[in-house]
């Protein structure tokens, strides 16, 4: 096996692993995002750190987004690169495309089930399976025709 880097080692001290989102359990900014420091590059943010040492440097003036919608989220798999432009779109799309292409329909049934019985927020439900609020929000407002549509489509 891979020996770790020390950065790497010293990162994942501070990282909550679950299936869904990682959340950084140190320093959190203002903004939301986590803060890690690096030596000789003073703080950086968690997430940046995060997808740097899945991915590799990031290339210059590009933004590691959050499909999660979770600032505090510092799993790869839920990070990716792109533009400021694409900061904003993400913002509209999000909950869709998470809702669409990620979710399985037994997830989306256990989602509908976790709404109705009304002990988790919204928040947390969205936690719990690595999607945004808006797509639970969105599950919760036409819970029959999200059924539907999901059930139509045969890649899901
Ligand atoms: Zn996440």
């Amino acid at each position: 096996m891979r020996r770790l880097m020390p950065i790497e080692e010293r990162f994942r001290k501070f990282v909550r692993v679950s299936d869904g989102c990682h959340e950084w359990t140190s320093v959190i900014r203002h903004d939301g995002y986590g803060s890690f420091w690096v030596s000789g590059r003073g703080k950086q943010m968690a997430h940046r750190v995060a997808y740097e040492i899945a991915h590799g440097p990031i290339p210059e003036g590009r933004l590691v987004l959050h499909r999660c919608d979770n600032r505090k989220c510092v799993n790869p798999v839920h990070l990716y690169l792109g533009s400021q432009k694409d900061n904003g779109r993400d913002m509209d799309e999000r909950g869709r495309r998470v809702g669409r292409r990620k979710l399985k329909t037994a997830c989306v049934s256990e989602i509908v089930r976790l709404i109705n019985e009304r002990v988790l927020s919204q928040e947390k439900i969205a936690r719990r399976f690595g999607v945004s609020q808006i797509t639970v929000s969105r599950i919760k407002l036409g819970q029959r025709q999200y059924l539907r549509e999901l059930d139509s489509r045969k890649e899901i």
